[in-house]
């Protein structure tokens, strides 16, 4: 099993901004560009094209569908008679229909399994930033590690028998060879919203600290107990009064308009109905 070093001052992770993230995979495809062709690259695929394509991807980008929700006693004053003022101040109160994007990568945790699990010292952090490695020379590609990190984090390279993850650009941010603005992880680089923010979480005063301050950003399950460094920003609330702010249509407007569909071909009016939701 492999020890840790002492706890870090510098803390270098991403800070993840889900509210502006737009699931468009742009750092997934940055990240895969330029660790490819850098020292954990080879990142390999495996039938591209096939029906069932597989490789190594440090960073992968999940979306969800999050269903709407009422406000909170909503229903109980609906069957209640209720003012206007009431109703639009519930409708502002529910949350609308939202699709979320989760960008998914190595936290870079404090005390993190994957390393303490490692029979043979392959994974290790480091001492002077906290960045997580793996040293594929001593990999034996047991897979331990993929087991014991609870965020799905690792990649196991099936053609070259190790086990691969973000390194963090480490052998980007250090570079003195590239101009220094672009000493940057590819992915923070490539975002073209912003989502992505790089810097040592270990300072209190770095932008980061201070992003996450101001945004009330979040560990990831902080409950398991890994203390993962990298934070994400969760997004603000939608503006569910927006529909409820607009003005009524009085009766004698919505019965034109029901009469309108009435008078349209029935293909139409579920056209209608569809793109009225
Ligand atoms: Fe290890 Fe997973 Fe934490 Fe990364 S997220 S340091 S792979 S336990
Ligand atoms: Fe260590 Fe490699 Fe096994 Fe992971 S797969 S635990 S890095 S030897």
């Amino acid at each position: 099993m492999t020890g840790l070093p002492l706890p870090s001052k510098k803390k270098l992770g991403l800070v993840i901004d889900l509210d502006t993230c737009v699931g468009c995979h742009a750092c997934a495809v940055a990240c895969k560009e330029w660790n490819a062709g850098g020292i954990a690259g080879p990142l390999t695929d495996e039938r591209p094209y096939g029906k069932d394509p597989s490789g190594v991807w440090f960073n992968r980008v999940h979306s969800y569908e999050i269903e709407a929700l009422p406000a909170p006693g909503a229903q109980a004053a609906s069957a209640s008679a209720c003012s206007s003022e009431e109703s639009d101040l519930l409708a502002m109160l529910a949350q609308p229909a939202m699709t979320l994007h989760f960008p998914r990568s190595c936290l870079h945790c404090e005390t993190p399994a994957c390393v303490t699990v490692c029979p043979t010292g392959a994974s290790y952090k480091r001492a002077e930033d906290g960045i997580v490695l793996v040293d594929e020379d001593k990999c034996i590609g047991c897979k331990l590690c993929s087991w014991a990190c609870p965020y799905g984090a690792r990649e196991y390279s099936a053609v070259e028998g190790v086990m691969k993850k973000c390194t963090l650009c480490v052998d980007r941010i250090y570079n003195e060879h590239i101009p220094e603005p672009s000493r940057q992880p590819a992915c923070v680089q490539a975002c073209p919203t912003r989502a992505r923010h790089f810097g040592d979480l270990g300072d209190e005063n770095s932008a980061v600290s201070k992003l996450v301050a101001e945004r009330s950003g979040v560990a990831l399950m902080p409950e398991l107990g890994y203390a993962p460094v990298n934070r994400y920003l969760p997004p603000r609330p939608r503006r569910a009064g927006a529909v409820a702010m607009q003005p009524v249509a009085s009766p004698t407007v919505a019965r034109e308009e029901k009469l309108e569909q009435e008078q349209l071909p029935s293909l139409l009016r579920w056209l209608d109905r569809a793109l009225s939701r």
